[in-house]
């Protein structure tokens, strides 16, 4: 079993023992153009007369600009020989002549239980003692006072603390690695997710410092991973606000539902499961007295969530705050929660409080009404759609019902089969309140439906479904759309997505401006999340790193084209000025409508914020990408 770190350094070993060129020349005939900067060929995905494909040796990628496949090594196997990623993660090592790790797949193994002789049973030891150092240094260290005073300010009660082993995790370099002494080897510590190989050194550095630490149980109680949540005074910078130690023998996220431990039987007592998208939430509801709930640790709720829902619960409702990640997450899993025939509810905290604060100052009862009161999955979804959309056009109805019907087609019993039986009526249902929301005509509304499936289902034919890891449901005519026909938004989000690509370093200087939620175009929103997330891991969004990431997302050549095109642009200091400055123009215009300004027009008295000097930003990532070229040359 490999840890999510060596799964990315054994990709990424394997992507750099692979010439695209000469692996693609295997099957095509390429020919050299600007000076071998490029290559063009034949394609071999659809019947090509001119050659269309194209080959970018500088960043191992390949494009054809006809029939739109593109993507890495791992892409041109998986389309050649109709493979999953992983078959052709395996095919290219051995090309490569890299050994295979023995148990590189992730997915079947899992529980398998060796990593580099570190034995489940080891990495539970470990992780017991480091639960009892953090909650030990947090209840009894001078140096960690401020730590329970913030605890008690956020009103986390002191029977809490014990109960839950909050611990604290203190901002020294090495700490741990200081205190375990003889007792655990460093490949234990790496095993338990409790220290990560630094990128610039063969030193090992603490995975958490100065962090709240949450211990994170399986349903049995045992302790399999923690969650850290920085302080807000920390001084450490360009850190993630709660991260969670990194996926292991012990711990997927995908499948861990945090507080089941302290909450099975009282949700199996009120039949219904109250699912709270972090374990903060989850404590202070607990401490509140809404015993029956639980949380999922920041993802979206898997299929493994819910089937594991499912056996004490029969309705769900899940909770976020208005202003969240999790509010797309929660999106996001709709689908499969529509196939389950489950009661789905949503529930959506107004007033930007977070649902711990909100518990806090209205109390229990208040909450309970609300979670009485949450919509079903399907109206949630729709207002949320008419909420980003709105529906003041013809174009607009068109888009929300297009993103309504793509969600019709995402659960999962449609892949290749017609509906049936019960699921029919539901669907009449839901398609019924559509078209009377939207005020289309009903054979439109079906005829559309079915001209999707039908789309679907022959993607669904071409494509190998014996996947790797889970990918989110991502929406191809979404994708089409943008590069056909995108509106003057997905323009602007696109505009920023080739920036970050060609200058990766931009990113850390573009999230300070833009937040995710403000990028309304789903793909585009998903790449630019994974941009965060890899520079939350120290990897600069580079489009090889991303590509290598996506594994087999359909977002893959999304993210070439948007290279491509980038590339072609000249990306100029005043181009990053002007798109962050559409981009700022544009939330003012949607926090405040506009009311006697023309179009386009700046209102006076709203200040819009400069933008970050791009000259500067500019030159500085330029400068990066050089060390980052001339570190790689001399280490190859
Ligand atoms: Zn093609």
């Amino acid at each position: 079993m490999l840890s999510q770190s060596q799964w990315q350094d054994f990709k990424e070993l394997v992507r750099r023992s692979t010439d695209l060129v000469t692996l693609i020349s295997e099957s095509v005939t390429l020919q050299p153009i600007s000076g071998g900067r490029e290559f063009v060929g034949l394609c071999l995905f659809h019947t090509d007369h001119s050659p269309s494909m194209r080959v970018y040796p500088e960043r191992q990628t390949f494009k054809c600009w006809a029939c739109q496949t593109g993507g890495d090594c791992f892409e041109f196997v998986m389309q050649r020989e109709k493979v999953s990623f992983r078959e052709a993660l395996e095919m290219l090592a051995l090309r490569a002549r890299i050994e295979v790790p023995k148990s590189i797949d992730r997915q079947e193994n899992q529980g398998a239980g060796e990593n580099k002789g570190v034995s489940k049973s080891q990495v539970y030891d470990v992780l017991n003692w480091a639960e009892n150092l953090y909650h030990e240094v947090l209840v009894s260290s001078p140096g960690a006072k401020h730590v329970l005073s913030y605890l008690t300010d956020r009103g986390v009660q002191p029977e809490t603390i014990r109960r839950y082993k909050f611990g604290y995790a203190p901002n020294v370099w090495g700490w741990l690695q200081n205190q375990v002494k003889a007792k655990f080897s460093k490949e234990q510590l790496l095993a338990a997710g409790l220290i990560r190989k630094r990128l610039d050194s063969a030193d090992f550095s603490d995975f958490f410092r100065d962090r709240v630490m949450i211990p994170i149980h399986d349903s049995q109680g045992k302790t399999v991973a923690f969650g850290g949540r920085i302080l807000p005074d920390s001084k450490l910078e360009n850190v993630g606000k709660y991260i969670n130690s990194p996926e292991g023998i012990l711990f997927s996220k995908s499948r861990v539902i945090y507080g089941l431990n302290y909450s099975r039987e009282e949700i199996v007592k009120a039949e219904t499961a109250i699912v709270m998208e972090g374990y903060m939430d989850c404590i202070m509801a607990q401490q509140a007295g809404i015993a029956n709930c639980c949380a999922t640790l920041g993802t979206a709720l898997t299929e493994q969530h819910v089937t594991t829902l499912k056996r004490f619960a029969r309705k769900v409702v899940v909770v976020f705050d208005g202003d969240d990640p999790g509010q797309k997450a929660a999106e996001k899993s709709i689908p499969q929660f529509l196939a389950q025939e489950l009661d789905l509810r949503i529930l959506t905290l107004t007033e930007d409080k977070d649902p711990a604060d909100a518990m806090l100052t209205r109390g229990p009862e208040w909450f309970r009404e609300q979670v009485a009161k949450a919509p079903e999955a399907w109206e949630f979804k729709l207002r949320r759609v008419l909420e980003r959309i709105g529906l003041d056009s013809v174009d607009s109805a068109h888009r929300v019902l297009e993103e309504m019907l793509e969600l019709l087609c995402e659960v999962p019993t449609y892949l290749g089969s017609t509906p049936t039986g019960r699921w029919q009526m539901r669907e009449d249902i839901l398609l019924g309140k559509l078209f009377q929301r939207l005020g289309i005509p009903e054979k439109n509304v079906r005829d559309r439906l079915s001209e999707l499936r039908r789309l679907r289902v022959q993607r669904g034919a071409n494509m190998n479904s014996n996947g790797g890891a889970p990918q989110s449901p991502i929406i191809p005519s979404q994708i089409n759309r943008l590069k056909q026909k995108p509106t003057v938004d997905e323009q602007i989000e696109a505009e920023l997505l080739q920036i970050v690509l060609l200058y990766p370093e931009t990113v850390r200087s573009i999230r300070q401006e833009i937040s995710a939620k403000e990028i309304s175009s789903t793909p585009l929103r998903q790449l630019w999340e994974l941009c965060l997330e890899l520079i939350d891991q120290q990897i600069l969004p580079s489009i090889d790193q991303v590509l290598l990431r996506l594994e087999e997302s359909e977002l893959k050549p999304l993210a070439v084209w948007l290279d491509e095109t980038g590339r072609q642009k000249n990306i100029t200091p005043e181009l990053i000025n002007r798109t962050l400055l559409a981009v700022q123009r544009r939330r003012v215009r949607t926090t405040r409508p506009s009311t006697q300004d023309g179009p386009g027009a700046t209102p006076d008295n709203l200040k819009i914020n400069e933008p970050v000097d791009s000259k500067t930003l500019l030159r500085q990532a330029a400068e990066k990408q050089q060390r980052l070229h001339e570190r790689r040359d001399a280490g190859q």
